[in-house]
């Protein structure tokens, strides 16, 4: 792995949900600047891990350290505050809000007051249709817009860190496209990127590094250009390189 800083450390998480354990243990580093691939098959942990490290669930044991402190146990609230942003598989949207409420839902809950204009100037910069459609009520969106609307609402807050979730799940190639260019920009602009994605070869050419999980535990970390079929094949199982 690289041996620049790392802006987020992640040291035997440990997480479960009553009696099931999702994480048994799980360790990685996460270097400034760069983008980190988590991939694995259904059920290995990838959602357990990212709810985790952005507070929505309150690991077991283990340590997470994001830029030099322990927000370990802490509200996500709070966790966002510091430069974390989430963006969850089910994306958290308010149906029943417009476009524009959404937005200022988000930046209320991870910006101070006094940056919240610029941030909702830079949202709706991003994805121009969010403009267009800002007085429409989310749950009418379609499913790309929506993720746009999920993506562009942390991004406007300028996070340290981005952590997404099966962005691409279930949208058009066109629009896949269009989340892979924002998240390009992104780290363009220094946002550091922890990326979980079921299309593995996208996420491999986009990634500098990978951690693969395989039933609660890392099977594999290195380079993502290092992770070769023959690896993804043993870890993904049939789940192995789909690409759009
Ligand atoms: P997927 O790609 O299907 O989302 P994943 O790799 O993200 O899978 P998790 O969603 O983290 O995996 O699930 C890990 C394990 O924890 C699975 O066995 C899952 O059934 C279990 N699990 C996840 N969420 C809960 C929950 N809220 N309550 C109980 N068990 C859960």
């Amino acid at each position: 792995m690289s041996t620049a800083t790392p802006l987020l450390e992640v040291t035997d998480i440990e997480v479960a949900y009553g009696e099931a354990r999702a994480l048994f243990g799980v360790s990685f580093s996460v270097p400034q600047g760069s983008v980190t691939a988590v991939l694995g098959a259904n059920g290995a942990g990838k959602s357990s891990l990212a709810s985790a490290i952005a507070g929505v669930v309150h690991p077991r044991a283990g340590r997470v350290v994001f830029d030099g402190h322990d927000i370990t146990g802490k509200s996500s609230h709070t966790i966002a505050r510091m430069g974390l942003a989430y963006v969850p598989e089910s994306r958290n949207l308010f149906p029943h809000l417009s476009v524009k409420e959404n937005l200022w839902a988000q930046l209320r809950f991870s910006l101070p007051r006094a940056q919240r204009k610029d941030a909702y100037d830079k949202a709706m910069a991003m994805f121009p249709v969010l403009g267009e459609r800002r007085s429409q009520a989310a749950g009418t969106l379609s499913g790309g817009e929506q993720q746009m609307l999920a993506l562009a609402r942390v991004l406007a807050a300028s996070p340290k860190l981005l952590i997404a979730d099966e962005m691409s799940l279930g949208l058009a190639p066109r629009i896949v496209d269009l989340v892979f260019e924002s998240l390009a920009r992104a780290r363009d602009e220094g946002v550091t990127v922890l990326l979980i994605e079921q299309f593995v070869e996208r996420a491999l050419g986009f990634a500098d590094q990978a951690v693969v999980l395989r039933h609660g535990l890392v099977g594999w970390q290195g380079a993502a250009a290092d992770a070769g079929d023959e690896l993804l094949a043993e870890y993904l199982g049939g789940e192995t390189a789909s690409s759009v």
